[in-house]
């Protein structure tokens, strides 16, 4: 599996005019990088501009959330249709910004199970709060995949990338260690086979998120084996970002 950084640019830039000098200046950094894939989740405001840019480059364009219903009485919310109808392939599902916001477990479900069915790929973010030293960040992990994960028919699991993001790293600085970040993909990777047999590991990528910075990006990495970065703040960063994917690339 290719590896993928995913840049998740939250609620920025402040206008479509910054969104497509960043979007350019990403898609121009990694034109030649042959060993990773690279993508960015801007606004969804803009995604229908920038895929007009998309077509025919290299970073592909994702969506930062979904609704799982069609059509209908729902007020803000978009649909796996709406997204695909402008070339929107990648979307993420349960981050923990939006999780914050009233988003429980049993929703991030439906999304997940909603965009597999509509043939997306849904990247879904888990992550713990804090770390105890009894293992409970870990019951809580294994509840939300569980959970997530129980609609996902196994011969779609091709669609499926995980992120791990302890929710203590992002935006703070802090990163999981190497050592936990490994810990942490060998830890989903025993529920991932005990849900779909041992063959999901061939299917899923998980990556980590979490404070991911050209400094860091190298050992996490490598050391961390795990198959690719979601990135937040240092992707509003063309150049931090690029570096990063570049990273990724040559190792
Ligand atoms: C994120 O928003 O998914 C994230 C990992 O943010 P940051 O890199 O800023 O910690």
């Amino acid at each position: 599996m290719k590896p993928i950084v995913i840049g998740n640019w939250k609620l920025n830039p402040t206008s479509l005019s910054l969104a497509n000098t960043l979007y350019t200046d990403v898609q121009k950094g990694v034109a030649r990088l042959t060993k990773v894939e690279v993508a960015v989740a801007p606004p969804s405001v803009f995604l229908s501009a920038l895929s007009e840019k998309a077509k025919g480059k290299k970073t592909a364009l994702v969506a930062q959330d979904v609704f799982w219903e069609k059509l209908g009485a729902h007020t803000g919310e978009v649909s796996n249709a709406m997204l695909s109808s402008i070339g929107i392939s990648h979307i993420i599902i349960g981050h923990s910004e939006v999780r914050e916001r009233g988003e429980t477990d049993a929703d991030v479900a439906q999304k997940v199970s909603a965009t597999v069915k509509a043939g997306q790929t849904a990247i879904l973010c888990v992550g713990e709060k804090e770390r105890d030293t009894h293992g409970k960040y870990l019951s809580f992990v294994e509840e939300q995949l569980r959970t997530a994960l129980g609609g996902v028919p196994k011969a779609k699991l091709g669609k499926m990338v995980i992120a791990y993001e302890p929710i203590w790293a992002i935006g703070t600085g802090e990163t999981a260690t190497p050592h936990d970040a490994h810990e942490m993909k060998i830890f989903i990777q025993k529920i991932l086979s005990d849900m779909f047999g041992r063959t999901a590991l061939r299917e899923v990528r998980i990556l980590y998120g979490g404070s991911v910075k050209p400094k860091n990006a190298e050992e996490l990495f490598v050391q961390g084996e795990v198959d690719g970065f979601l990135v937040g703040g240092a992707s509003l960063k063309a150049e931090h970002f690029i570096e990063i994917a570049k990273i990724v690339d040559g190792v």
